[in-house]
């Protein structure tokens, strides 16, 4: 596959691109537009055709203790774990959800105890993912109750902690911090993949959640998967998806296994017969990109990025840098709100804030078209060429 695309955008001049300097940026959601590209490029490999006979019973499995989880989608679960290393599967019970979004609320259903006559606290290290306070708190369960920040959770009594490595909003790695014994761990691995951050072992944790969303590009699918150890806890985390929507569509889980194939394929297959590696492509997409936003913030002292050391990758088999789905952008000096101040300039951002963490951040999606990345690009050079006359 060619990565012309790429280039050539990064190669056309500004002036090509003149015109759109009002145009509103929105680079609020994490929405993964830029996988698109790739997929198209790979044409009818991944169709699926679904007669209308198909598919029509709620059950998939009767034997799987997620009865509703389709054995295909099962298996190229674990294969794709397999040919990738990031995470264990032996000995887990897979669990399918809507999305991994439906995942976090079945743990928490599932690791909460239902006799106790207070809510346990769900806590995740600040800057946490925007949406975990929001999902924890909407129904007011009397189950659980978002607790805040895992470095300043003090209580003595059991918790809930979610881990979200690489972490969104930030990038970086993370273990649990609470650490005491009466802790469930929840690791959020939805950006444990090649293109985002070295893999540097298979992770073999109690409960991990992955998405589609993130890893190949699909979040319209709806589809995530728990890999789970205990067995008690996975029959709980499907009796909650059970009570909430009887199951996962077979329909998305079919087209998921297809996605999932293709890419163990190419993986597989190699360049034989020229198909190229979906994590190959997208690591350089993420590559230029960040070089791309690293030289338009280096140009001026607005704003600053975190830093990242590189690392052995055990499946890119070389050194390879840590190039987050999203940027943590500062606004150095003396801008104290930059959402509002990248609003003004019609960049539409998420605010630290709602991270937990202070208003002179902001997370900007590195994934979405390539039209906007590059207008991201143009738009913050030229605020910071304009400070400095
Ligand atoms: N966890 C994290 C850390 C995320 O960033 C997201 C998506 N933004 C999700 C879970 C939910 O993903 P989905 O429901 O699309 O699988």
């Amino acid at each position: 596959l060619a990565i012309s695309s790429i280039t050539s955008f990064a190669n056309s001049t500004r002036k090509d691109r003149s015109g759109i300097m009002d145009k509103v940026i929105n680079l609020d959601h994490g929405d993964p537009t830029m996988y698109e590209q790739f997929w198209r490029q790979m044409g009818d490999k991944t169709t699926i055709i679904i007669p209308g006979w198909q598919s029509m019973s709620y059950f998939s499995d009767p034997t799987s203790i997620c009865w509703f989880l389709e054995p295909e989608f099962a298996k190229e679960v674990v294969r794709l774990h397999n040919v990738v290393g990031n995470a264990v599967t032996q000995g887990r019970h897979i669990v399918v959800g809507t999305g991994s979004s439906q995942l976090i609320l079945a743990a928490l259903y599932a690791l909460s105890s239902h006799d106790s006559d207070k809510p346990i606290s769900v806590v995740s290290a600040v800057p946490y993912y925007s949406s975990y306070p929001s999902m924890t708190d909407y129904q007011k369960s009397g189950l659980y109750k978002w607790g805040g920040d895992a470095e300043s959770f003090d209580k003595d009594e059991p918790y809930i902690e979610l881990v979200t490595s690489p972490n969104n909003p930030d990038g970086y790695i993370r273990k649990s911090i609470v650490n005491r014994n009466q802790g469930l761990l929840v690791h959020d691995l939805a950006y444990y993949w090649p293109q985002y951050t070295p893999i540097s072992s298979a992770t073999d944790y109690d409960l991990t959640l992955f998405t589609v969303s993130k890893s190949t590009g699909h979040a319209g699918m709806r589809i995530g998967w728990a890999l789970v150890k205990d067995r008690e806890v996975a029959k709980k985390m499907t009796k909650f998806i059970e009570l909430n929507t009887i199951g996962v569509s077979k329909d998305s889980q079919l087209r998921a296994a297809k996605v999932l194939k293709t890419v163990s394929d190419c993986e597989e297959e190699k360049s034989e017969n020229g198909v190229e590696s979906f994590f190959k492509y997208s690591y350089r997409m993420m590559e230029q990109r960040w070089k791309l936003l690293r030289e338009a913030v280096d140009s001026g002292d607005l704003f600053s990025l975190p830093k990242f050391s590189s690392a052995f990758c055990t499946f890119l088999n070389q050194e390879s840098e840590t190039q987050p789905a999203f940027a943590w952008l500062k606004c150095e000096g003396d801008i104290e709100d930059c959402e509002s101040f990248l609003r003004g300039h019609k960049i539409l951002t998420r605010g630290g804030k709602q991270f937990g963490a202070s208003s002179k951040y902001v997370r900007i999606s590195m994934l979405d078209t390539n039209d906007n990345f590059m207008h991201l690009i143009d738009r913050l050079s030229t605020i910071q060429t304009k400070q400095q006359q």
